[in-house]
């Protein structure tokens, strides 16, 4: 099959790469030139562990290739598939179509011969008939089908979710693009990949459903833990107790500083706006919205209560920007609220994270970055762990600790107990757990 990806971000790019593994014919679009130069160049723009070897791959193979040209590569394709940013929309929250919107008109002006047009991005309920209107429009001729191909890959696993999917939800209504979407997928029924055919607003839903579920999830595991701060329970073993059963599952009850990154808080959002729009409000998601908001700002409060009450005239050292480990995503990070509270109280913050330093520096202002975690301890009053890196897990505390001007830890990943913290001198305030003198 010859495939065009129209966006060649994190999802653009990776499903790019992992279509033209299968042995598909891919080219991937951008609007950003320097993003498709780096790209042409073999440099990778994001961080996304194996992405490079990936890319390199097929590109040697001739299966990928960069391009700032859509109409050569619409042209040519079997498929087109969106996979542009879905912002929220400043103001309202409601998501921002514009990218997918100009992406569908670009389409549309370059169609040629039988063509399925793919939403990859994650769109609310009824793009997929407003993209079609928009082509349909602007190509009266075109032989075209829209077809709704949600992504649930993780950022920091993007290659492995790509591959190894749970399921693959594709919302149609022609059996031409049935064919045509099947055949794509094809190589992932080696893996026994659940394929869900559905209707295309059912699939557009499921996505948004999904992301939404699991924000209540870590929201109410979140919840638990501050009750369990108040009541002399530890959330750890709550989360272990529930989670035994098959019934919840074990995954996303990890408590922590709230949920970040480029979709949860967006879609969350969007999905309230959607809800409200169809005059069936989602009241439990605009709880979970509403919290989660609230929770990153009382993490800031929490370092300043573990710092005695205030952080005036000291340094807190940051270990972990990026809203979750192996990635360099900053957008919407748990780390952005929380070090910006911290020097509104009055705090210097130094930070320090393996990949997200280059998209931190924009969004944060006069923050000091340090080259690895021990230099970033160098001098401060406390240090606060905002994301679970590797390199985090095993710190030699004692050298951590003889750096520092006071030995202070606040855990917000629960990485270390408040056993062995307090081992080496420290004060520890973990997440939904006792507190260790
Ligand atoms: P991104 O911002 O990393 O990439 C989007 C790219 O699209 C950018 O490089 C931009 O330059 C390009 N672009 C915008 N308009 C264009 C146009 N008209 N023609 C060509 N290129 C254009 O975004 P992302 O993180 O890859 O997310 C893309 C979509 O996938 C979003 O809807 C998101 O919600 C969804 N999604 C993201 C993830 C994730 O983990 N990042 C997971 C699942 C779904």
């Amino acid at each position: 099959m010859k495939i065009a990806i129209i966006g060649s971000g994190y999802v653009g790019l990776v499903s790019g790469a992992c279509f033209a593994d299968f042995g598909h014919d891919v080219t991937c679009v951008d609007k950003d030139p320097r993003k498709i130069a780096a790209l042409n160049e073999g440099r990778i723009p994001i961080y996304e562990p194996g992405l490079d070897a990936l890319v390199a791959s097929n590109v040697r193979w001739g299966r990928l290739t960069f391009t700032t040209e859509i109409g050569p590569a619409v042209r040519e394709a079997d498929a087109v598939f969106i996979a542009v940013g879905t912002p929220s929309r400043r103001g309202d929250g409601f998501a921002d179509m514009t990218y997918v919107f100009g992406a569908a008109r670009d389409i549309a002006r370059n169609l040629a011969g039988y063509t399925v047009v793919v939403t990859k991005s994650t769109v609310p309920v009824g793009t997929g008939d407003e993209v079609e209107r928009i082509i349909r429009e602007a190509n009266p001729e075109a032989e075209v089908d829209v077809v709704s191909n949600p992504e649930f890959l993780r950022e920091g696993a993007a290659i492995e979710d790509f591959k190894r999917p749970d399921r693959i939800v594709i919302g149609l209504d022609d059996p031409r693009a049935d064919a045509v979407m099947r055949e794509i997928y094809r190589p992932l029924y080696l893996n026994q990949a659940p394929i869900l055919v559905t209707g295309r607003r059912t699939a557009e839903l499921t996505k948004y459903a999904g992301n939404a579920f699991l924000a209540t999830k870590i929201t109410f595991i979140n919840e638990i833990a501050d009750l369990c701060e108040q009541v002399g329970a530890d959330v750890q073993e709550v989360a272990r107790g529930i989670g035994l059963d098959n019934r919840i599952g074990r995954k996303f009850l990890h408590a922590g500083p709230g949920y970040g990154g480029s979709c949860f808080p967006k879609d969350t959002l969007a999905l309230v706006k959607t809800a409200q729009d169809a005059g069936s409000p989602v009241r439990l998601v605009e709880t979970v919205v509403a919290v989660n908001d609230q929770r990153k700002r009382a993490m800031a409060r929490k370092v300043i209560t573990a710092c005695g009450g205030s952080v005036r005239g000291k340094r807190i050292a940051v270990l972990g920007l990026t809203f979750k480990p192996n990635t360099d995503d900053m957008r919407d990070a748990p780390s952005l609220s929380i070090i910006t509270g911290l020097q509104d109280a009055g705090a210097t913050v130094t930070a320090y994270d393996p990949e997200g330093i280059e998209q931190a520096r924009p969004l944060l202002a006069d923050v000091d970055y340090a080259a690895d975690a021990y230099a970033c301890a160098e001098g401060a009053h406390a240090v606060v762990i905002v994301t679970e890196w590797n390199a985090f897990r095993a710190l030699d505390l004692e050298r951590m600790g003889a750096l520092m001007a006071a030995r202070v830890m606040v855990d917000l990943r629960n990485v270390y107990g408040p056993e062995e913290a307090t081992r080496y001198g420290f004060r520890y305030l973990g997440v939904g757990r006792r507190r260790a003198a």
